[in-house]
């Protein structure tokens, strides 16, 4: 579903991704692990191409691109193909959870209104959110937004979601409710490559965890092996010191 090869991004002097390499077959869930400053939120950012990659190629489902072949048509592609959700909920304060939902449904999709409130109704309904859904987003918890958000992902139907860390920002008391709506979208074989440093959740919903190191992607393996039985020293050094 989603393959990234040799992606490799700088910011002035700085190299961040140093040739990633990394795949996501149809309905898995991938947890990306690894230190902060590793460059994984600059790697989700580079598959949606939030920022552009400096080498290397990329597939979603059956888009490709490559880094030195990116215009605005490709980035209207690779939208459609990718659904995001940020620590910070990036939720529109101005309209409700419902039409939060239904905004990209309308216009970019270019859904009928009708058509759309449908949609997002079963959405909201999936994250447990229908009885919320004519409020607006200040009336809502940091949980309770973040629920909508990955409803709002959820209803465009792309062939992956990419989460950057997207319980780093709740009460530790709303962190569960939002795992648990990650985890029915991962029982429902929804594509998703999840940063998290929620490591039992990683353990419990991944098929496989990825380790990132220092702009590489050093180690991908299913979950008992990579926590239980890394083979890289660096990956035994980073579980050690989170687990
Ligand atoms: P992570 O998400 O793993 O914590 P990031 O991808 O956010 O790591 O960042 C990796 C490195 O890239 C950090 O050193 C960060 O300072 C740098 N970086 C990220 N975005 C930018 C940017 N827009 N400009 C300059 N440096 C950046
Ligand atoms: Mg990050």
């Amino acid at each position: 579903m989603i393959d990234i090869r040799g992606v490799q991004k700088s910011f002035k002097n700085t190299v961040v991704l140093k040739g990633v390499n990394l795949t996501v077959e149809e309905g898995e869930t991938v947890a990306l692990i690894g230190s902060s400053g590793s460059g994984k939120s600059t790697l989700l950012r580079c598959i949606n191409l939030l920022e552009t990659p400096d080498q290397g190629s990329i597939a979603i489902g059956d888009y490709k691109f490559k880094a030195h072949d990116i215009s605005r048509h490709t980035k209207k592609e690779v939208r459609k193909r990718t659904g995001m959700v940020f620590q910070s909920f990036g939720l529109f304060e101005n309209k409700t959870a419902l039409e939060n939902v239904t905004e990209a449904l309308i216009v970019v999709q270019k859904k009928k209104k009708a058509e759309a409130i449908e949609i997002g109704r079963f959405y909201l309904d999936k994250v447990g959110m229908l009885n919320r859904a004519s409020y607006y987003p200040t009336a809502l918890s940091g949980g309770q937004k973040q629920r909508v958000a990955i409803a709002r992902a959820l209803a465009l139907n792309p062939q992956i979601i990419l989460f950057d860390e997207p319980t780093s920002a709740l009460d530790p008391e709303l962190v569960q409710e939002v795992l648990q709506v990650i985890k029915q979208a991962s029982d429902d074989r929804m594509t998703m490559l999840i940063v998290t440093h929620e490591m039992d959740f990683a353990r419990e919903v991944s098929d496989k965890v990825a380790f990132m190191d220092d702009g590489i992607v050093l180690e991908v393996a299913p979950p008992e092996k990579l926590f239980f039985h890394p083979e890289n020293e660096r990956t035994k050094q980073f579980i050690d010191r989170y687990m």
